[in-house]
């Protein structure tokens, strides 16, 4: 893998040194991956963990896996070790050590609980990792992983988003190679090859619209948990589920996209489309719309990233764009959903008003799952707490994972804060 990870997107696009460069590799000069890859799974109790393991199990000769860690569900993490007899497993919550090394009794599995086991982990020399913790949580044990040159298939965007310059320069002085397995970052990712930067007008990336697509304000606004937490297409994670009926899912994944690729915030658009079929789509200067398609399963993307540099088989269904009949298109409603402004207000901004955005949006979510808020109170608290932040002086550049986390910590004491004030009050 060295020499494929050695190449960068910003090589494909001709950025000089001093541009922002990613760690986002060039397809066409590939490398063959090796026969045997050891594996580790970061979140492998997850959604995306769950899709994770399902490929590993469909060819357990390509794959060694060398650890696997999640955050309190000690019985299912447990049960995946001794599925795939990982060399080390770690659980986030440290109180559950002893559970876990009573799950583990017998089988010489070596364990670990708390953030620094779960950094352990990252830090294994597995040569493929599975950054698939949910939150910015997942940015120190991503970091582990960038730092000492691995393959990184990137599922946690929060850590883009958290301290997306960073995390790329980190990766790119580490000769790490970092694969975009968000849907839409995947569909890009092998999109952007048809091209150069020179060529590239924009990239798109869809968005399904949520359950609260076709809803009227007022009605958003009072939405219960069981109705933002029923996604139309996708079967995800929780707070992914109701990021992505807010829209800032959407508002994360045009943050993600121009730390991943180097764009700027005029190159991302977003385009609803109901079906998720077409994932991401990238516009050249000939008026060429290069797409990628495939049925709304996150084991496509992940088989991508598992496969790369080769194609491996993937167990999920064919499209049958017959059968599906048609694909439709609109754009997006920034009125109806303030997050996906608060975006790219965020990113134009620059690193810190993002991580505030992110931050922000974790307690929002937390706060509304916990029956404090009201569903259309989660941008209002977002926007506040940007709001509080821009106002405040002393916005330090990051360079670091602690920079990133201080700030993040600052913006949610700062909603944490505000959150009584947003609760009262109506849209
Ligand atoms: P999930 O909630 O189903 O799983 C999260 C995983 O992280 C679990 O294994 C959990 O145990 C672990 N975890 C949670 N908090 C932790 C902590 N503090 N320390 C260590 N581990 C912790 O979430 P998911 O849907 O699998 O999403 C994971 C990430 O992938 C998120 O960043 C999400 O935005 C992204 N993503 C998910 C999907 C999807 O379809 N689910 C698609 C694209 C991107
Ligand atoms: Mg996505």
């Amino acid at each position: 893998m060295a020499s494929a990870a050695a190449l960068w997107f910003g090589d494909l696009f001709g950025l000089s040194s001093g541009d922002k460069m990613s760690a986002v590799p060039l397809r066409n000069n590939k490398a063959t991956a090796a026969a045997v890859r050891s594996i580790t799974v970061l979140g492998a109790t997850g959604s995306i963990g769950d899709s994770t393991m399902d490929l590993l199990r469909g060819a357990p000769e390509r794959y060694r896996v060398e650890a696997l860690t999640g955050n309190s569900n000690v019985q299912g993490l447990a049960k995946l070790a001794r599925e795939f007899s990982p060399r080390f497993v770690a659980v986030a919550d440290p109180a559950r050590l002893n559970e876990l090394r009573e799950a583990l009794a017998g089988t010489g599995i070596a364990c670990g609980a708390g953030e620094s086991a779960i950094i352990e982990a990252a830090a294994r020399p597995a040569d493929w990792v599975m950054a698939a913790v949910s939150g910015a949580a997942g940015l120190k044990p991503a970091l582990a992983a960038v730092d000492r040159g691995a393959t990184v298939a990137l599922a946690n965007k929060e850590c883009l988003v958290c301290a997306g310059d960073m995390f790329m320069q980190r990766a790119t002085k580490a000769g790490a190679c970092i694969l975009p397995a968000d849907s839409e970052h995947n569909a890009l990712f092998q999109a952007l090859s048809s091209g150069n930067r020179e060529e590239l007008v924009r990239v798109i990336i869809t968005a399904s619209g949520g359950p609260f697509r076709t809803w009227k304000a007022a009605d958003i606004e009072q939405a219960t948990l069981a109705q933002a937490l029923k996604h139309p297409n996708w079967s995800m994670g929780q707070k992914i589920t109701i990021d992505s009926a807010s829209m800032m899912n959407k508002g994360l994944e045009v943050i993600e996209a121009s730390y991943l690729f180097a764009l700027a915030p005029d190159e991302i658009d977003v385009l609803v489309h109901p079906q998720s079929i077409v994932h991401g789509m990238v516009e050249f200067s000939d008026r060429s719309v290069v797409a990628q398609l495939g049925a709304p399963d996150m084991r496509i993307p992940i088989a991508h990233c598992l496969g790369w540099p080769d194609r491996i088989k993937g167990p999920s269904a064919r499209l049958d764009l017959a059968k599906i009949g048609s694909l439709t298109f609109e754009a997006p409603d920034f009125t109806r959903f303030p997050g996906l402004r608060l975006a790219y207000e965020a990113l134009r901004t620059g690193h810190g008003a993002t991580t505030v955005y992110n931050a922000a949006n974790e307690v929002a979510v937390a706060a509304f799952i916990a029956g404090e808020i009201r569903f259309g109170a989660i941008a209002r608290l977002v926007e506040a707490t940007l709001d509080a932040w821009m106002r405040a002086t002393n916005k330090s550049p990051l360079s670091s994972a602690d920079d990133a986390i201080a700030i993040d910590h600052e913006a949610r004491n700062k909603a944490a804060t505000l959150l009584p004030q947003i609760a009262l009050k109506a849209s």
